[in-house]
């Protein structure tokens, strides 16, 4: 008895599966062609890609981003690796949004109180058919100055 229920309730899973798959499949076909997914290239944390920032100053982010479906948004989030930190999050459209090509290039201001540790940064790019491409990068926030030995050539204040 037990048995014959267990496998009528198979049979009704399955069947539900197949009309899942089928909803999918359908969805595709009727939707807007496949673009390729956006790539995001040569992401550059800090000045010389150091990785590093400091409380008080901002830290310099560039990437070349190549968007075949066009640019809907692009996300930034800074995270602590640990329990407790300073957190980021930011959707960027102006400037971007439209484009094909864009060279992602933003200065975040990093708060003087910004706690110091190791930080985990994602950026997210989403394209106007709804594709998703991300990438990370690790951080380090540590107390300091940004105009230290080599830098000061190109800064005058
Ligand atoms: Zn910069």
């Amino acid at each position: 008895m037990n048995n014959i229920t267990n496998k009528r309730n198979k049979f009704l899973v399955y069947i539900l599966l197949g009309f899942t798959f089928f909803s999918w499949a359908a969805c595709d076909k009727g939707g807007t062609p496949t673009v390729d997914k956006p790539l995001i290239e040569s992401l550059e944390v800090g000045h010389d890609n150091d990785g590093i920032a400091h409380p008080g100053s901002d830290l310099h982010l560039d990437a070349a981003i190549l968007a075949p479906g066009v640019i809907a948004r692009i996300t930034l989030s800074i995270h602590p690796e640990g329990e407790t930190g300073w957190t980021f999050e930011r959707v960027y459209t102006e400037g971007y949004e439209g484009l094909k090509n864009a060279d992602f290039h933003e200065h975040i201001d990093i708060p003087a109180d910004a706690a110091e540790g190791e930080y985990h940064l994602h950026l997210t790019v989403v394209d106007k058919a709804g594709n998703t491409a991300e990438t990370e990068s690790h951080l380090d926030i540590v107390a300091g100055e940004d105009d230290h030995g080599d830098h000061d050539h190109d800064h005058d204040h």
